[in-house]
């Protein structure tokens, strides 16, 4: 039997006609009642969930973040400022971060927190997490990032891989846009099909690729970056986005489902499994500096957290919680080793030219 989610889907194909993935990633992940973010009742972030993430592996990551964001505000010029977390999931990142500011009182009082969250029932967690730290009145919640006035600050983790793409697959010279169809099987209801590609989108492909090969872009993370830009170039603002993908713009198929800590059928369960792809880092860096914006090379997480102390604060842990030792040599390997998280996420940072006389962001 098809689940809500399926049937919604399908019926939409047999009005519409096939959808294009990223309509398809769109709907399956933030359909205000049945995407998979906003229909999970227990939380998918975390042990117990679909997937664990940086935040949820260890306190020192947001311990890195936080003491980052002061040395940013700091060279800012310390005035009020609004920190925005893109997509903050259980707000396990913001908690951690606000309690690194403890110890900057001016900070907390001057700090407005706004959360960009589509989900309901995250955003009841992230406010659940955040309010032992800070006075709700001076937090507030949105869909998408809106216009802001004044300086900011703008972070998220795993948070631009959950932004819809679209792939193009060249057959015989030509590309293609793929599809999702209703195709009833055996174990699923969809299949991939493919349609003319969008002209709008012709122009980012490239043009001397093999047949078969599969290229992806994604509009939907240009704009957002474009929004960022917008907002951080109205005064001054500073940008930090960590996420997996790769530094250097190819070819290939990175779309990907998980469930339960475990890689499933992007079109099986659809609604249950969080889909994602990889970050084409360098196709964003291009938008960033068509805007005469500043972007810092692009690194990965382990140089980044490396470069930040996390080693330091892992000893310091280590000497106050001598029983935690395997665990915290094991969270600290998970977050900046090389076959871990370590070199696959990479730290993307970028600023408005009014900061750049005056800021130069630790980490790069
Ligand atoms: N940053 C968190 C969670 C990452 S999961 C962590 O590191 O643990 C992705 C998060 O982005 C979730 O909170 C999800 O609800 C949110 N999200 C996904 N798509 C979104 C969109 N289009 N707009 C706003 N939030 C979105």
């Amino acid at each position: 039997m098809a689940s809500d989610m399926q049937t919604y889907l399908i019926n939409q194909i047999k009005k519409q006609g096939p959808m294009t993935l990223g309509n398809f990633i769109e709907r399956a992940m933030t359909h205000p009642q049945l995407g998979y973010y906003a229909s999970e009742s227990t939380h998918p972030i975390g042990k117990k969930g679909d997937f664990i993430t940086a935040p949820e592996v260890s306190q020192m990551f947001g311990e890195m973040i936080g003491a980052w964001i002061i040395d940013v505000w700091e060279q800012m010029g310390g005035d009020e400022i609004t920190l925005i977390e893109c997509g903050p999931g259980r707000g396990t990142l913001m908690a951690d971060i606000m309690r690194v500011f403890k110890a900057m009182p001016a900070l907390t009082q001057k700090v407005h927190i706004r959360f960009i969250e589509t989900s309901k029932s995250l955003q009841e967690a992230q406010k659940n997490a955040v309010q032992e730290y800070i006075d709700l009145k001076r937090v507030s919640w949105g869909e998408s990032l809106s216009e802001q006035k004044g300086p900011c600050i703008i972070i998220g983790n795993e948070f631009l891989d959950a932004l819809p793409i679209e792939q193009a697959i060249r057959k015989n010279g030509k590309w293609y846009q793929r599809t999702l169809d209703f195709a009833p099987e055996e174990d699923r209801f969809f299949s991939y099909g493919e349609q003319a590609m969008d002209l709008e989108l012709i122009q980012y492909l490239p043009p001397h690729v093999k047949d078969n090969e599969i290229y992806e872009i994604s509009p939907a993370r240009n704009k957002f970056i474009k929004d960022c830009l917008r907002i951080i170039n109205n005064d001054s603002g500073v940008a930090l986005f960590i996420d997996y993908g790769h530094d250097k713009t190819h070819c290939g198929d990175t779309l990907q489902a998980v469930r339960k800590h475990e890689y499933t059928d992007v079109l099986g369960d659809v609604g249950k499994s969080d889909i994602t792809s990889h970050i084409d880092f360098e196709s964003l860096c291009e938008v960033i500096k068509k805007h005469d914006t500043h972007c810092e090379p692009v690194t990965t997480q382990r140089y980044f957290l490396r470069k930040l102390g996390i080693e330091h604060r892992a000893q310091t842990l280590k000497a106050s919680a001598k029983d935690r030792n395997n665990d915290i040599n094991s969270d600290l390997d998970r977050l900046v080793g090389r076959k871990q998280m370590g070199d696959l996420f990479k730290v993307l940072c970028f600023y408005s030219k009014k900061s750049a006389s005056a800021v130069k962001p630790n980490g790069f």
